[in-house]
């Protein structure tokens, strides 16, 4: 299947009142690991590279080994960019071939934040692209403020001024590890939810580690259709690998940090799995007929690999590296 619209996505989600899961990646060997997963529970998936993270993936490549494994899968996938830091790096994204962007400007002022996402919605619907705004600032592990929650009065007012597609919300939510039990609030969520349902713009919660699966169904009830994940997938590569060094301690294998990284990706897959149950997306693969309109191949990225030559089992050249070993 070829990647999917963020936003068609998001369609099939709200329709069938469940969310999709956004993990974000950092390095280029996890989205094909993040699609083979979400194909054995059949789940749909955003696969998403934060902003912060591109001096180490840059967005061609991961847009092109995001979109190879996504031609091979069975599930629907989209490429999307997490708190993009300025309209420039949005730009690039959507030239890579993402589906979808953030323009993060939830540090601005509301006015300064209407004016640089309405210049990336902009932009990003003319090249076909979704784009997602964000409006309240985020908690993190280090800053506690959550005295800056999403207003529902200026969330209509800012979708209605920018056109976004997706708006994240501050409700209580945390980036990172939580200081202690999250407390969403519901009432404030349901009251965007409201004020914005005069426009086409779906709603997105971030900081989705460490929050309960009766909180995520609460929140998926009140409309929350993308859930962010990062910090628990981390968080389970690590301990994984840790473990894996500790019963190995004498390993000097030469493939060791393949052996390393691969416990990495074992934790990454099983929280990602986890997260697909919690928030019911696993069993729905199937293709809604607004998702059958795939997103055109973006030329810019050149051909897709491996090439035709290289599928010809006559091709000369197969095998003369992988003969090695
Ligand atoms: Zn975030």
């Amino acid at each position: 299947m070829p990647l999917v619209k963020t936003t068609d996505m998001l369609a099939a989600c709200l329709k069938g009142k469940y969310a999709v899961g956004a993990f974000n990646i950092n390095g280029l060997d996890q989205p094909k690991a993040l699609i083979e997963a979400a194909e054995k529970i059949k789940s749909p998936l955003i696969v998403v590279e934060p902003g912060v993270i591109e001096k180490y993936v840059n967005f061609e490549d991961f847009a092109l080994v995001t979109r190879r494994a996504a031609r091979d899968a069975g599930v629907p996938v989209s490429i999307h960019l997490s708190h993009g830091l300025s309209l420039e790096q949005c730009e690039r994204a959507v030239l890579a071939g993402f589906t979808s962007v953030m323009y993060d400007g939830s540090k601005l002022s509301f006015e300064e934040n209407i004016e640089n996402t309405r210049k990336a919605v902009e932009f990003g619907h003319k090249h076909g692209c979704a784009v997602e705004g964000e409006l309240g600032a985020l908690g993190s592990s280090f800053v506690d403020i959550t005295e800056t929650m999403t207003d529902p009065e200026k969330a209509r007012e800012f979708v209605e001024r920018t056109g976004v597609d997706i708006l994240a919300v501050s409700i209580g939510n945390s980036h990172g590890f939580y200081k202690g039990t999250p407390h969403l609030d519901f009432e404030r969520l349901a009251e965007i939810r409201k004020a914005i349902e005069p426009y086409p713009c779906y709603l997105t919660l971030h900081g989705g580690s460490g929050i309960s699966e009766e909180h995520f169904k609460k929140a998926i009830a009140e409309g929350i259709v993308k859930v962010c994940i990062y910090t628990e997938m981390c968080s389970e590569g690590r301990a994984n690998a840790i473990r894996w060094y500790a019963e190995h301690p004498d390993y000097t294998g030469n493939y060791d940090t393949c052996d390393m990284t691969a416990e990495i990706l074992k934790g990454f897959v099983a929280y990602e799995t986890k997260c697909a149950e919690m928030f019911e997306s696993a069993g729905r693969d199937e293709v809604l007929p607004d998702l059958l309109n795939a997103v055109p191949v973006n030329d810019r990225l050149g051909p897709e690999y491996p090439s035709a030559a290289a599928l010809n089992p006559d091709f000369k050249g197969k095998g003369i590296y992988w003969d090695k070993f």
